[in-house]
């Protein structure tokens, strides 16, 4: 099939390339000419496991080609698939100004029938909306399909090739089953629904995950006063087919772009209709809360002095293996830090620059590596669980630390690691060691 992609960031990029690994014939579009140059290049703008070695193979294969002309992409495709970026607004809801202007542009071009799909995340009806709004601006026809989009950063090529399920949303059959026919190679998970029903599964998946997560936290904050450790509740609990194990895992909150963004629009969403989601107000309240916990420990450790204080920081993406740094915990506790006296020493693996471009380079003594990041701290604080912090030799840190407080935000250590130590060791909703 031919495919225009419409936005080549996180989801534009991998969702093309992976279209273009199943043989289709794929032109992915960005209105920033800085990306596509780095793309014609060889580059890739973003970091995500697998993806240069998996563009540059189908580019050679001749079946995937990057371009700022929306317009001539557009000719040469029968599917459109709309993937930019829907930010939040300061009022939680979704800024839908980069896909109506997608939209506008797509439907200038049109020069026959295309199926037109919406990958980003939408609110309910925006759809139909846009649909509306395609009409305004092009008299050839198009069917609408919503086809939300799943994939986590870091794992997005294995998310993409073999997803949990894929959802179509439809009013039109024969345009669905194209659509089907096209994810086949992918899973049997095919659920075809229809249009609104499909923006929703978007929103209230990523609300249930977010409501895991903050779940999972608070049972943490328990644990920490009661005495238990929340590793083995979780675990305990996710043996039950009912629950699962997974979004068990206790820490400083969720990040990124999509779980803070989704659940604030479906707050947004549900309040357009009247309807109070309490549960979900309380999942982000309770999401923004778990960040500060790391500095309430340091407070702890420091006896409420802050000032003066030099703390290392390792890990500044919301996870491992991305720079996507939005809405990122170390964003606010940073920034937190900065504003109350304390030296921040910082450093992340691959995100290091994505984070300077939105805190500011100023304010922070940036490092590049792990143990140059502790060198002479009084503390360290750990945010992002990489694979390079969690194997890093103990007794080396120990040494370069001019105090040895580790407040660990992931529980990446366990006690045995630390036994032959002299850490004083904090984690989430499990015993302090000291
Ligand atoms: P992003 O910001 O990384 O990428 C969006 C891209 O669209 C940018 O490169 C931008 O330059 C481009 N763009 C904007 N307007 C354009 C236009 N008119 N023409 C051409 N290009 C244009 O965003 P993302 O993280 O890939 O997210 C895209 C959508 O997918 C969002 O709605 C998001 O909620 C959703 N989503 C994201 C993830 C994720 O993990 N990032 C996962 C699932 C769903």
């Amino acid at each position: 099939m031919n495919i225009a992609v419409i936005g080549t960031g996180y989801v534009g990029l991998v969702s093309g390339v992976c279209y273009a690994e199943l043989g289709n014939h794929v032109i992915c579009v960005d209105n920033d000419p800085r990306k596509i140059d780095m793309l014609n290049d060889g580059e890739i703008p973003i970091y995500e496991p697998g993806l240069k070695e998996l563009a540059a193979t189908n580019r050679e294969e001749g079946r995937l080609a990057f371009t700022a002309d929306l317009s001539s992409a557009v000719i040469h495709s029968d599917i459109i698939i709309l993937a930019v970026g829907t930010p939040p607004l300061p009022n939680g809801e979704a800024n839908l100004d980069y896909i109506n202007q997608a939209a506008i542009e797509v439907a200038e071009a049109m020069n026959s029938y295309k199926i037109i799909t919406v990958k980003s995340t939408v609110p309910v009806g925006t759809n139909e909306r846009l649909a509306q709004l395609i009409r305004l601006h092009t008299n050839k026809p198009f069917d609408s399909i919503s086809l939300p989009e799943f994939l986590r950063e870091g794992s997005a090529i294995q998310d993409t090739l073999k997803p949990d399920r894929i959802i179509i949303g439809a009013e039109c059959q024969r345009a669905a089953a194209i659509m089907v026919e096209l994810h086949k190679p992918l899973t049997e998970n095919i659920v075809v629904t229809d249009i609104r029903s499909a923006e929703m599964i978007k929103y209230a998946s990523n609300a249930f995950l977010a409501t895991k997560i903050s779940f999972i936290n608070e049972i943490a904050n328990i644990c920490e006063k009661v005495g238990a450790d929340v590793t083995q509740v979780a675990d305990g609990m996710g043996y039950d087919k009912r629950i699962g194990p997974s979004f068990l895992k206790a820490g400083i909150g969720y990040g990124g772009s999509c779980f803070p963004k989704d659940t604030s629009a479906l707050i947004q969403i549900a309040g357009n209709v009247d309807y109070e989601f309490k549960l979900l107000r309380s999942v982000v309240e309770v999401n923004q809360d778990q960040r500060f916990n790391v500095i309430r420990k340091l407070k702890t450790v420091f006896d409420g002095e802050l000032q003066g204080k030099v703390v290392a920081i390792w890990g500044l993406a919301f996870k491992p293996n991305t720079d996507d740094v939005r809405d990122s915990p170390a964003l606010e506790i940073i920034q937190y830090l900065v504003d109350h006296g304390v030296i921040v020493k910082a450093y992340d693996p691959v995100a290091l620059h994505s984070f300077q471009s939105l805190f500011g380079i100023g304010d922070v003594i940036w490092c590049n590596e792990a143990l140059e990041t502790a060198q002479d701290a009084d503390a360290l604080c750990l945010l992002t669980e990489w694979e390079e912090f969690a194997s890093v030799d103990l007794l080396e840190l120990q040494k370069v630390l001019k105090q040895p407080i580790l407040i660990d935000g992931r529980n990446v250590f366990k006690e045995e690691d630390l036994i032959d130590t002299d850490f004083i060791y904090y984690s989430v909703g499990r015993p302090n060691l000291n």
